[in-house]
């Protein structure tokens, strides 16, 4: 097998133009257009078949091996979030209150630079690779569209890969964790309706804010007191909204939240708590509750069996690598769309750098990153899927 380390490693200078390119001009989900267009173009110099437009600025392309095999798609994330950089890099953001602040920037270069490795060496490969650039990650359903759009289609992936620059971790580490990797994400919204009055004569009234307040306090007790101590979950109140003045006791209050887990039992269990306390509460304190849920993402769950060729390739290739096999966030990530359908593996590339400065957390003003781990992200994802189809 070709060391598609150290040919990643020559390809640094187009990987990390491109990358520096894409930061300095990030673009909000869904409207990816000049980032896609460079996406289309690149792809096409190497004379794969490209296909645009999916899901808005979606671009999926085709790189065909010398033999017939199995179909790999290969998934990297395009889109910005709405934050003001205060880097202050050379190539930070020219567009006021947008920042590639996840490292979607660095997804989208390192792709480009897979497609360019695995086109080198496709006369090597037996089966087809679906290169998927998608738009909007952050939250806006991205993926859900794409497979919406036929993504997961002629031809159907055998198998699913994806990955991210992590800067939670070192420039060395690599993270590849059989079983749940990222949690599933839920939304509510709790309307407690009660009735309003005067500030100083409460007793007249069915206050909603005391209501929201005994709410938002019980809601503590579900992953305390209901879960399984070995499960895991979080339920986070959000958002407060009641009223606007010193002295009016208001009619409602809404409460907005997050929950996150790995399995769909104690998703239900979540769910069926929140409504209970909330109705329950509501109902002895003379008000009453409505409450909506929105499903975000399922929970991102590796194939145990890729996930263990994918370990191995990563030993092979970083021999003095910092190896982890247990790392598991609540964060979400809406990947998991292609891999609930798709067996997959989602691995993560440290990437922070604390001596240089480049340890800020993901989605934060002065997040960046080493960039020597955009060489290391894109020379692992080559050798990975040259397994695969080997
Ligand atoms: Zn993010
Ligand atoms: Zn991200």
């Amino acid at each position: 097998m070709p060391n598609y380390l150290l040919e990643a490693e020559t390809l640094f200078p187009y990987t990390q133009t491109l990358r520096r390119d894409f930061h300095q001009h990030p673009e909000i989900g869904f409207q990816e257009v000049r980032t896609a267009s460079i996406v289309a173009r690149e792809l096409r110099e190497l004379g794969l078949e490209v296909s645009t437009g999916i899901a808005e600025t979606g671009v999926v392309a085709m790189l065909e091996g010398e033999r017939p095999g199995p179909t790999a798609l290969l998934r990297f994330d395009m889109d910005a979030l709405p934050v003001t950089e205060e880097t202050g890099a050379e190539y930070a953001s020219l567009t006021p209150g947008v920042m590639h602040a996840c490292g979607h920037d660095g997804h989208t270069a390192i792709g480009l630079t897979v497609a360019r490795l695995l086109h080198a060496h496709r006369d090597e490969l037996a089966g087809t690779v679906k290169l998927v650039f998608q738009p909007a990650e952050e939250g806006l359903g991205g993926a859900k569209r794409m497979v919406a759009e036929g993504v997961l289609a002629n031809p159907r992936p055998d198998l699913s890969l994806a990955l991210h620059l992590w800067n939670d971790k070192p420039f060395g580490w690599i993270g590849v964790t059989p079983g749940p990797a990222m949690a599933a994400s839920g939304r509510f919204q709790i309307t407690i309706t009660g009735s309003g009055g005067h500030g100083a004569a409460p007793h007249l009234t069915h206050d909603p804010v005391v209501a929201a307040a005994q709410i938002i306090t019980a809601l503590q007790t579900i992953v305390s007191r209901n879960v399984r101590p070995l499960d895991s979950a979080v339920v986070s109140v959000t958002a407060i909204e009641a009223g606007d003045a010193f002295n009016v006791i208001p009619s409602t209050a809404v409460l907005k939240g997050t929950f996150r887990t790995y399995r769909p039992e104690v998703e239900a269990l979540l769910k069926a708590r929140i409504e209970k306390i909330t109705a329950g509460i509501a109902e002895a304190m003379d008000c009453t509750a409505a409450i909506a849920f929105w499903e975000v993402t399922p929970a991102t769950v590796n194939d145990p069996t890729l996930a263990s060729r994918v370990q191995t390739v990563a030993a092979r290739l970083f021999p003095d690598a910092d190896l982890d096999t247990e790392e598991r966030t609540m964060g979400s990530e809406d990947m998991a769309y292609m891999m609930d359908d798709i067996p997959g593996c989602y691995f993560f590339i440290g990437s922070n750098n604390p001596l240089a400065g480049l340890d800020a957390p993901h989605h934060h003003p002065k997040f960046d990153f080493d960039e020597r781990a955009l060489s290391r992200a894109a020379g692992m994802m080559a050798a990975v899927t040259a397994e695969f189809l080997s």
